[in-house]
């Protein structure tokens, strides 16, 4: 952090000013440049809120130069992160493909889709039990038993599950079946159950927030890696816009931005994005060629009748092919990704 002085400041001004920083713990240095005065803030920046400093009555504005995500930076860790989801890789170049309905609605249901998208590629089964609805009038998930269905039917297509945590009174019931955690968009600043699945060792799926900007998803993830949980994913689903002749805007720039700024991987739900299935296929692959860890798309085998979200939801043929494709644009993306640990 950079202080930059007034410049009409007084000495004792600039002495109390530095002591003020001092009594935080953090060391200062002075820089003068010409008509301007700056003060370099050295330290751990958490232990001293910027606000503080901002109030004193020397100081201008402040500059910061490191940012104020620190264990998901980029600067923290140079190696990008891997993120092992019950023995299935994603990241650097390990590409995370979860398949399944918006909803669980049946156990029948559930095994058909798990065993056909596995057969066509997928590596992990997604599926609804506690649905975020706009409406409280919809269909809101199986909740508890749709968690069941959706593990039964994971373990006989042999696939770890994702599925959605709303609440935190549900946590014992997730940490125990289901494999990768999804925090959804709504829920990206819950900063209370980020907490609580930060104490936990379980991989977690952070979804962006429907008008979060890029610092704000990176500092929700913060909130996961600060409690001592490292096995999070980012996951890019669309982002509102003034257009709306799509569900929302898909931002192909997560991609490059959140690899520059973070070492954690990202991956696409081009799904919610598009909210329209014919798009799913071409976003996924612009997903992929943008340098996306993996996708997560709604498959469902008679999508005119799904519970939820039928129109952006895949038949189960169309994943096949699109599967294929992605794993041959992975192959040529990654040629020696077999070798990366
Ligand atoms: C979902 O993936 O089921 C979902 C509700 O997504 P989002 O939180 O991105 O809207
Ligand atoms: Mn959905």
């Amino acid at each position: 952090m950079i202080v930059v002085l007034k410049s009409d400041v007084k000495k004792e001004d600039i002495i109390s000013l530095h002591e003020l920083i001092k009594s935080h713990g953090l060391s200062t240095k002075d820089m003068d440049g010409e008509g301007k005065s700056v003060v370099g803030v050295i330290g751990d920046r958490t232990k001293l809120d910027p606000r503080v400093v901002e109030a004193h009555h020397a100081v201008e504005k402040i500059i910061f130069v490191q940012e104020p995500f620190k264990l998901a930076s980029k600067n923290f860790n140079h190696i990008d992160t891997v993120v092992d989801v019950s023995g299935v890789k994603v990241g650097r170049g390990h590409l995370a493909l979860i398949a399944g309905p918006c909803s669980i609605e049946s156990l029948d249901q559930m095994r058909e889709i798990a065993l056909s998208t596995k057969a066509s590629g997928a590596n992990m089964l997604r599926g609804g039990a506690f649905k975020p609805r706009s409406s409280p009038y919809s269909f809101q998930g199986l909740g508890v038993n749709g968690l069941d269905i959706l593990a039964k039917a994971g373990q006989d297509a042999g696939l770890p599950i994702v599925t959605e945590l709303m609440a935190s009174e549900f946590l014992p019931e997730f940490i125990e079946k289901v494999d990768l955690i999804q925090i959804g968009a709504r829920n990206m600043q819950n900063y209370e159950l980020l907490k609580k699945i930060g104490k936990t060792n379980k991989p977690i799926l952070l979804k962006r927030g429907l008008s979060a900007t890029y610092e704000e998803w990176l500092m929700s993830a913060e909130y996961i890696l600060s409690g001592g949980n490292q096995n999070v994913i980012l996951c890019e689903r669309g982002i509102r816009t003034f257009e709306t002749y799509t569900r929302n805007t898909l931002d192909i720039q997560a991609i490059p931005v959140i690899k520059k700024l973070s070492h954690l991987p990202i991956i696409i739900d081009p799904s919610h994005a598009g909210g329209q299935w014919w798009m799913v296929d071409t976003m996924a692959k612009a997903s992929l060629a943008a340098g996306a860890d993996g996708i997560m798309v709604e498959v469902h085998q008679d999508p005119e009748n799904a519970w939820s979200d039928g129109p952006q939801c895949l038949r189960l043929d169309r994943f096949r092919s699109l599967s294929n494709d992605l794993k041959l644009l992975n192959t040529a993306l990654n040629p020696d990704v077999a070798a990366r640990v």
